[in-house]
């Protein structure tokens, strides 16, 4: 049986359309670029474009160059009618980010305050909100949503944070978190953020890994622009892989695992530096540096290379290692090339591009890409 479609939903659909064929190009489109594109009747696309114009979210960006003629107009999108916010919560800091239709970061900010699972903590970061939206003067009545992301495993259907080990929290309901922000609130796994928010940058993939470097690891797997959570939402737990058995002990309580020899502190804080005077030594050639840097590309290397062999996607690096990584990648890769066991394997590493803000940046991409689709 075909399934019919009413009008209701039809017009529904043209007019996504629409909006869609102006949103996707890199360039701006004229009413007739439209129409081709879409196949679709002028007027129909007229109507549409009516429609989009009244509500703003669509702009006329002045006259084609014409050749001669009359000259048609040129439709954009209105990039900054509506944003988005982005809240991190972690042990010892918040992060604040908002960003626009496209993604790109209209605000940003970090404040250092320690979490506490108690009503006053909570109200801080509400507070701390209604502070960035003024200083920044982003309107409310253009705020399509919050999201907020911590390091936990969420439960949506029991509307809880099932477990979230650094922040030393256990069923911890989900309202607590939301009810002190008067926004429309979504809350997510940090891991699973970073992976939306990579995803968003890179596109025409089918499926990604995003391996997440902190002082903790983990990741998320991301199939067709959605984390792939698993039967028990525990999947893509990379940080606590065995890559050696009997190995050195990890923070989960297990031997071995990815985490005890790839978390940053293992070139950081367990040396008594910070990472960017890791790397400074690292560039100056001291030669324990050197060893220790070399021990870890090669373990951290081995669990990507596992990874490619279940998956066969590209994995991308993410959290505060990033930025240093860009002159080491290719190193990287040639390690990799040599634990390959096809051709071109090491094409597969890839850097995040968020540059750390991973994961506020995908916790406000929800509320993009909802807004992408109810439109
Ligand atoms: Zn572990």
């Amino acid at each position: 049986m075909v399934k019919r479609i009413s009008t209701t939903e039809l017009r529904k659909q043209n007019r996504n359309q629409v909006f869609r064929a102006v949103y996707e190009a890199q360039t701006p489109l004229t009413k007739q670029d439209i129409s081709q594109k879409l196949n679709m009747s002028l007027p129909t696309v007229t109507q549409n474009l009516k429609e989009l114009f009244d509500e703003e979210v669509l702009l006329y960006a002045g006259t084609e160059e014409s050749t001669g003629g009359r000259k048609a107009r040129l439709i954009t999108l209105n990039t900054d009618i509506y944003f988005a916010v982005g809240i991190e919560l972690s042990p010892k800091h918040i992060r604040f980010i908002a960003i626009n239709l496209r993604a790109e970061e209209l605000a940003y900010k970090k404040v250092e305050f320690p979490f506490r699972n108690t009503l006053e903590y909570r109200q801080f970061y509400a507070q701390q909100l209604e502070e960035f939206l003024d200083e920044n003067n982003l309107e409310r009545s253009r705020l399509l949503g919050v999201g907020i992301t911590l390091p936990g495993i969420i439960n949506e259907q029991q509307g809880i944070v099932e477990i979230a080990p650094v922040l030393q929290v256990r069923h911890m309901k989900l309202f607590l978190l939301t009810e002190v922000i008067p926004y429309p609130v979504y809350v997510q796994n940090d891991a699973s953020a970073g992976g939306v928010a990579e995803w968003w940058q890179y596109e025409g993939l089918n499926a990604m890994a995003y391996l997440f470097i902190g002082k903790g690891v983990g990741g998320a797997l991301m199939i067709d622009g959605k984390p792939y959570e698993g039967n028990t939402l525990r999947s893509a737990e990379f940080g606590h892989m065995c890559i050696e058995i009997n190995g050195k002990l990890c923070d989960c309580g297990k031997r071995g695992c990815l985490e005890a020899y790839c978390s940053s502190s293992c070139i950081s804080d367990d040396l008594g530096l910070t990472i960017e005077e890791f790397f400074q030594r690292l560039q100056m050639g001291e030669p324990l540096v050197r060893k220790i840097w070399e021990e870890y590309v090669e373990r951290l290397v081995t669990a990507i290379h596992n990874i490619h062999m279940v998956l066969d996607c590209p994995i991308v690096l993410g959290g505060v290692l990033v930025p240093f990584l860009e002159d080491y990648l290719p190193m990287m890769r040639e390690v990799l090339k040599r634990k390959a066991f096809f051709p071109e394997e090491e094409q597969c590493l890839l850097l995040g591009k968020c540059r750390g803000k991973a994961n506020c940046i995908g916790v406000a991409l929800h509320f993009i890409y909802d807004f992408l689709e109810q439109i």
